[in-house]
């Protein structure tokens, strides 16, 4: 059984950029919704993995797309938590550098970042990764897929595109939503250590509370 994590900010931590209301809808009600259905598909099952990361594997191996999408979910939310802050952060040391060889400035990122963002169709999640030379690339899922089936890479950083993550406070605007994600909210330091585990094959990378 899987439990809902808590936030690792308090709900009001992220305001104005991110309200109370919508956190504590997008984690109290979203993230806990699709935990409890994780538990319920794996409840059914007399193979059910002690780990949510496997959960997702097992559910992408064998194409079962209800187990697949809550469980995914479940962990990309909890990922999504960790990927904000209150405490402003820029990119720094060896992430930074690879991010400036890839998009040629941290300023770019984020103009590439948003317009990826801003074009992307429908609910997703828009995902910052790295492989284990430390090449980083963006890239953009839909509804509720995840890196962590592709072994190849490690996510740094995600940002959800679901109009659940910024209705309230951006209305439509998915746009001014990115910025503020991608100017202040985005947690550069729990970037830096997944970019550290990416480089190292994955090993100490960010893991789903047990
Ligand atoms: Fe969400």
């Amino acid at each position: 059984m899987f439990k809902l994590p808590p936030l690792p900010f308090d709900a009001a931590a992220l305001e104005p950029l991110m309200s109370k209301t919508t956190l504590e809808t997008h984690h109290g009600k979203h993230h806990a919704a699709y935990i409890r259905k994780t538990n319920a598909a794996l409840a059914e099952r007399a193979d059910a993995p002690s780990t949510l990361e496997e959960a997702v594997r097992l559910a992408a191996r064998e194409h079962d797309k209800k187990l697949f999408n809550n469980a995914a979910q479940a962990w990309n939310h909890a990922f999504f938590w960790q990927s904000l802050t209150a405490q402003k952060s820029e990119p720094t040391g060896a992430l930074k550098a690879a991010l400036e060889e890839t998009f040629g400035s941290i300023g770019a990122l984020r103009e590439k970042a948003k317009a990826r963002g801003e074009g992307h169709f429908a609910s997703g999640w828009l995902w910052l990764v790295a492989d284990a030379k430390g090449a980083v690339q963006l890239t953009d899922l839909h509804d509720a897929d995840t890196p962590i089936v592709d072994p190849k890479v490690t996510p740094l950083i995600c940002c959800d595109l679901w109009e659940h993550a910024y209705y309230l406070d951006y209305k439509n605007e998915r746009g001014a939503f990115l910025d503020a994600f991608w100017t202040k909210l985005a947690n550069w330091r729990f970037a830096a250590a997944q970019y550290e585990a990416a480089r190292d094959g994955g090993a100490g990378a960010w893991r789903f509370p047990a």
